[in-house]
């Protein structure tokens, strides 16, 4: 095997061989050092971008029957909710009042939802809050809707692009080998379909991200591969934003008592180094202070990651697994800053909306290195 960081001082594409390596034995500091200098060239050592967004999830009604999954309730649980495109509306607009310019839609696969019900949560949204952009429903969930209403994924997701949508979260990825999936999620979209449902978007012109769950069963192999799959795809279609990925959280959920291989703070690291290093076709890699904890996402922008992802003022998905952090627009640029950048809010096809420089010292007229 080639040395890998040769290959990348080369400028060269990292194999697969390379890339378990660089994920199992290589020293953490060379890793961090060399996917932070790819960082560099790419976007510069300045700004990390953030999004002020919001995740309400419309339903928590679902029978696939994940086992990492404690969000998923039976259509006859107690606490089993769909939203109203009225009640998804307010609180869109609840959060909007807060700040938030980005709403994630997002559901469990429901039986009784339909693509009219999503058009008009979309309408509803959009009517409420006109300011407020909308990123709805992640591959998974436009596999189960395009079987769900007898369509294919084309026509599915023509109708939401003639809504006005133009961008698509990248949920639902988990793993990307079969292997992994029949343990997991064995009735959810199978590779191909994840796979094809963003090639599809693509195509038509959406610009979606791509996720990745680890720290339960996986191998290093089947992150690896999860990475060479992503960049195929991006050599082919050019349509993925970000790469954002986390660690499983166990609660009480079925997976828990299977866990192989635990996530901690400095295995997402060395993800989010390795992949700055295998998604060289990909612009933005995501750390987040929401994932893991404030320290592992400050330590993943030294590692590559250009991006701390979002403010999120509601998610319900993780909190059922009893990981619920909180935070503000103003802790975010605190967390960025001392971290040694400086924060810039982005939308959510990754524009720069707003930077925020550090403040000049008190009696200091001057801009420059030394108000830092
Ligand atoms: S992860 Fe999504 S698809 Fe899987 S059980 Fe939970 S809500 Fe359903």
């Amino acid at each position: 095997m080639d040395d890998p960081f040769d290959a990348i001082d080369r400028g060269r594409r990292i194999d697969r061989q390379q890339a378990l390596w660089l994920l199992s034995g290589a020293p953490l500091g060379r890793l961090m050092e060399a996917a932070h200098r790819v960082r560099e060239s790419r976007h510069g050592d300045r700004l990390v971008t953030f999004v002020f967004d919001t995740n309400p999830n419309y339903t928590n009604v679902c029978r696939t029957g994940c086992t990492f999954c404690a969000f998923c309730r039976s259509p006859e649980a107690d606490d089993a909710y769909t939203l109203t495109p009225e009640e998804l509306a307010a609180r869109v607009s609840k959060a909007h009042a807060e700040g938030a310019t980005t709403v994630l839609l997002q559901g469990g696969h429901n039986p009784g939802i339909g693509l009219a019900d999503w058009i008009d949560y979309i309408r509803a949204v959009r009517k409420a809050c006109p300011a407020v952009h909308i990123h709805p429903f992640s591959p998974a969930e436009y596999v189960f809707m395009a079987r769900k209403e007898g369509i294919g994924l084309e026509q599915l997701l023509k109708a939401i692009w003639d809504e006005g949508i133009r961008t698509i979260p990248g949920g639902g990825a988990e793993i990307l080998t079969e292997r992994v999936r029949r343990r997991i999620a064995p009735a959810k979209a199978s590779v191909e379909q994840w796979l094809d449902a963003c090639r599809v978007a693509h195509r038509i012109g959406f610009r979606t991200t791509a996720t990745m769950m680890f720290g339960h069963v996986e191998e290093d192999e089947d992150i690896v591969d999860h990475l060479f799959v992503l960049r195929e795809l991006q050599d082919e279609t050019g349509g993925f934003t970000s790469f954002i990925p986390w660690s499983f959280k166990p609660g009480s959920t079925a997976l828990a008592r299977q866990v192989k291989t635990p996530a901690h703070p400095a295995r997402y690291v060395r993800i989010i180094a390795l992949a700055r290093l295998v998604l060289d076709n990909f612009e933005h890699i995501q750390s987040s202070w929401f994932s893991e904890n404030i320290a592992a996402g400050q330590l993943g922008l030294l590692a590559g990651a250009d991006d701390f992802g979002g403010i999120l003022v509601e998610e319900n998905v993780l909190k059922q697994t009893g990981h619920s952090p909180r935070t503000t627009v103003e802790k975010v640029k605190t967390i960025i800053r001392r971290a040694g950048f400086t924060p810039a809010r982005r939308d959510s096809d990754y524009r720069i909306v707003e930077v925020f420089d550090p403040p000049e010292p008190p009696g200091c007229r001057l801009k420059g290195p030394c108000a830092k």
